[in-house]
């Protein structure tokens, strides 16, 4: 399936699979188990231009479009999903910066990233804050030339390992109107009074380093602050097309991982005689487990594809976002069930697509509220 790929285009997908089955497939169970992060692997990511994909050739990067970075996006993860993430959310929050910042603030914290120096985040989620953006607490206060920031931030990717973060503060709760009174401001991570506490223990995407981060009255410049004071939730919103899209991309990848490992698996294991692939139980898995995957990189490739073409498509990136990662939860269970006893154990990367594949359902915005974001714009309703 191409899609109308250009011959380019299918030159990365080649490459990159290339690169995940080289460098990324040998190791992934190791990095898995110990839970750690795949600095050696992130080096080898950058000289092939992965990381940062996304940010313009002027600052760095290699200026792929939302569609290229799908592609990118679903060969780490047909490989592994873990290992996939760090590489692709080197990133994480670069958007914000590319649209509304300065060109001194692109120069600072996109350049380093795209040359493979640096790691940022994004810190929305709190522990009290989770699907309602608007209720973020973490506050901001200017003091002379400086913004001091207080507040908790929950559960963010790349927050033990990360050089930057852009963060979604409060620093006017005396706006009018739910939306306005939030500002984005970078912050770095050996500025005084920055912590931050790994979580362990996570059920998949184990090599992606995930921690809360403690701000204690951490001083950054005023010109750390992102667009225009006030103005940053409805800056995050812009992104969540892109954003969305993106995690679309990482469960078709895992299906069409744990499709392609369930194909190969049915035509070696033979029971009763014959390869199980001749029953036609495991036939009908192979084949719906095949058109799902197919069925969600359409959607995906379509939103992708417009939103390179500037199109607003809130209802079309929420639709990708809750299809993909729900085909990602069926077919890498069906991809255990083909391994039968096999596919519980951690030799066969099924196991860790079906662990990995859950997150997909929750991060950016849950399946619960893609459908209302889906159903608020069938039936025409403002957020
Ligand atoms: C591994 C991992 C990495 C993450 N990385 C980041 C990151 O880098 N940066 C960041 O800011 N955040 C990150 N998150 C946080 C993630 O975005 C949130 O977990 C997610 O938005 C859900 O918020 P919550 O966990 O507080 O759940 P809650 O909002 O408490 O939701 C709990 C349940 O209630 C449901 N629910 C809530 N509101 C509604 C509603 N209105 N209608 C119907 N159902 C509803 C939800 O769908 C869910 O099922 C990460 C999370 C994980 C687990």
């Amino acid at each position: 399936m191409d899609f109308g790929l250009s011959d380019e285009q299918k030159q990365i997908r080649e490459e990159v699979r290339r690169f995940a089955e080289n460098e990324i497939e040998p190791v992934a169970k190791e990095y898995d188990v110990e839970e750690k992060y795949p600095h050696e692997i992130m080096d080898k990511a950058a000289e092939m231009g992965l990381l940062g994909a996304h940010i313009p050739l002027d600052y760095g990067g290699a200026g792929y479009s939302n569609l290229e970075s799908a592609i990118i996006t679903e060969e780490l993860f047909a490989v592994d999903p873990g290992i996939g993430l760090c590489i692709t959310s080197a990133a994480f929050g670069a958007d914000a910066i590319m649209e509304f910042g300065t060109d001194d603030q692109k120069e600072r914290f996109l350049t380093p990233v795209a040359e493979g120096e640096a790691i940022m985040g994004a810190a929305i989620s709190e522990p009290d804050t989770g699907s309602d953006v608007s209720s973020v607490s973490t506050s901001a206060e200017k003091d002379g030339d400086e913004w001091v920031i207080n507040g908790n931030k929950m559960w963010i990717t790349n927050g033990s390992v990360g050089d930057y973060y852009v963060v979604l503060c409060q620093t006017d709760p005396d706006a009018d109107g739910r939306y306005n009174g939030f500002s984005q401001i970078v912050v770095e991570s050996d500025r005084d009074g920055f912590e931050s506490e790994k979580i362990t223990g996570k059920l998949g995407i184990r090599a992606s380093d995930t921690a809360e981060l403690i701000l204690d009255d951490v001083r950054v410049p005023e010109d750390n602050l992102i667009g225009t004071r006030g103005m940053g939730f409805l800056q995050q919103m812009q992104f969540f097309d892109e954003t969305r899209t993106a995690v679309a991309a990482q469960g078709v990848g895992i299906a069409k991982g744990a499709s392609e490992a369930a194909l190969d698996y049915a035509q070696e294991r033979e029971q009763f005689d014959r390869p199980i692939s001749e029953f036609q139980a495991i036939q009908h898995k192979l084949a719906e487990m095949h058109t799902q995957t197919e069925a969600a990189r359409n959607l995906t490739y379509k939103a992708a594809w417009n939103v390179d073409q500037g199109e607003d498509i809130t209802k079309l990136a929420s639709m990708a976002k809750e299809f993909a990662s729900q085909v990602a939860v069926d077919v890498a269970d069906e991809a255990v069930q083909i391994h039968g006893g096999a596919g519980y154990v951690n030799d066969f990367p099924v196991e860790r697509f079906y662990r990995d594949a859950k997150i997909t359902q929750i991060y950016e915005g849950t399946t619960e509220i893609q459908k209302n974001i889906i159903a608020r714009e069938l039936l025409g309703k403002g957020f």
